[in-house]
């Protein structure tokens, strides 16, 4: 086992460098794009509720703006690193790019921990961090958004704290907002509903009726709620869902098996996307060991809610009904499960593919904004699909054509046109 600390932004320019020598990029353009262009640290000092006075660290990193302003969340998190920001801003290029939308990739980050911290306090927060930044992002420069433990209502603030500093109204400065002040309807919605748009594009490409399938989901909380609606709006059935329970400290995974009741289980889960054990086992739900989602009879797997969930040791497990697997949570793969399912001829939706509903949902909260136009939940909606099916359309096509694995075809046509962009600017 390596000693070696895990690294993400050794990973991501692992990752790169891979594609990079399959694509034959110049060195140039190597030597752009497996570094951020430009990234801010700076020093937050900060007015605590007791009066004193404490010194937060931020980071804005922007990874590449070539197709368009950065764009990516602004993380709380007590063991943020730079280099946790450098990596995911690069994942957001690569996201932004497969999704084909005219941005770039950024992250942020404050080190801190908000379950310690007043509503007061995190508000200074978002506003010191704003005073570091406000000359740094903006609608055509860089649009932030919320991520880890940051929600509309510190977006709120960060828009409103550039507004002071600029003058005027900048809605869109920033996505996440609240809805009624700048935000988008069907924000809610579009990562689980993204999945599965995915999803009923990769089950025809299989040959697969939706209402011949059945699915297991991993995460009951935004987007795995999300995607079982959607999924069984299409005429799927999901018989499995596993969560995480505060109280016990353990996953469960809840089974029925002639399929869940999606508006039962929600009245018994809390905001957190707990599902409560004893009411589910008095709706006839089997409770079963957190892992067993897993290994569910079923078509299609959805991972919905933690990375590294799949991996070398329970990917064996994997019934060998399963054809579809759609990362909706970000890395729920590790690289050893990976390797498994692309020999077992599972057919993988990518994370950055599948859960790009809600970067793309972003994009259209930015339009709106721009215009101060806001559409209707169905318009949203729409436009989403049409995107996301032309997103996966795009990568699939790749796979079959160069026989690729899903994942290395979403990576090769997202580096491809950020690498076309900078040299279509004359940039390398
Ligand atoms: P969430 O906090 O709303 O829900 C997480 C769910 O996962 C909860 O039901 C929780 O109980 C469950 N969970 C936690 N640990 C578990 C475990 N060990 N076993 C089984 N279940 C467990 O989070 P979310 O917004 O739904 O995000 C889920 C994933 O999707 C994350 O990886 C996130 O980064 C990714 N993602 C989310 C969005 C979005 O718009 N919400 C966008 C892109 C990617």
């Amino acid at each position: 086992m390596s000693t070696k600390p895990f690294n993400a932004f050794a990973m991501a320019q692992a990752q790169f460098d891979k594609v990079a020598d399959s694509l034959g990029l110049d060195q140039a353009t190597k030597d752009l794009l497996r570094h951020p262009m430009r990234e801010y640290h700076f020093a937050l000092p900060v007015r605590m509720d007791d009066g004193s006075v404490r010194v937060f660290r931020g980071f804005r990193v922007q990874h590449n703006d070539a197709r368009g302003p950065a764009k990516g969340g602004i993380r709380f998190h007590p063991q943020e690193t730079a280099d946790t920001v450098r990596a995911l801003s690069m994942w957001m290029t690569w996201k932004c790019a497969v999704a084909n939308l005219p941005l770039g990739g950024g992250k942020g980050g404050v080190i801190c921990e908000p379950h310690n911290l007043s509503m007061q306090e995190q508000q200074n927060i978002c506003r010191a961090y704003v005073r570091q930044i406000a000359r740094d992002i903006g609608p055509v420069r860089d649009v932030p958004a919320p991520d880890v433990m940051t929600s509309g209502q510190h977006m709120l603030w960060m828009r409103d704290e550039y507004e002071q500093i600029h003058g005027g109204q900048h809605p869109g400065v920033i996505t996440g907002k609240p809805v009624g002040m700048g935000g988008s309807l069907g924000r809610t919605e579009a990562t689980g509903f993204g999945v599965v748009f995915t999803v009923r594009e990769a089950l025809k490409e299989l040959g697969v009726r939706p209402e011949d399938t059945t699915a297991s989901v991993q995460g009951f909380g935004n987007v795995g709620q999300y995607a079982i609606e959607l999924y069984s709006q299409i005429g799927g059935t999901v018989v499995a869902v596993s969560c995480w329970d505060q109280a016990d400290q353990q996953a469960y995974t809840f089974r029925k098996s002639d399929g869940i009741d999606l508006a039962a289980l929600r009245k018994i889960t809390d905001r957190f996307g707990g599902i409560d054990r004893q009411k589910a086992e008095g709706l006839g739900y089997e409770v079963l060991p957190g892992d067993a989602w897993i290994e569910q009879d079923v078509d299609v797997l959805m991972p919905c809610a933690l990375e590294n969930s799949i991996t070398g040791e329970n990917a064996i497990r994997i019934s060998k009904r399963v054809k579809l697997v759609a990362e909706g949570a970000n890395g729920p793969t590790t690289p050893e499960a990976d390797h498994i399912l692309q020999e077992r001829g599972i057919f993988v939706i990518p994370d950055f593919l599948a859960n790009a509903g809600g970067v793309t949902c972003s994009y259209l909260e930015q339009v709106q904004s721009n215009m101060n136009y806001f559409w209707e939940k169905d318009e949203v909606l729409g436009k989403l699909d049409v995107m996301m099916t032309s997103a996966f359309l795009g990568v699939s096509e790749m796979a079959r054509k160069r026989k690729l694995y899903m994942r290395d075809a979403a990576y090769t046509i997202a580096i491809a046109r950020v690498a076309q962009a900078c040299k279509d600017r004359g940039w390398v």
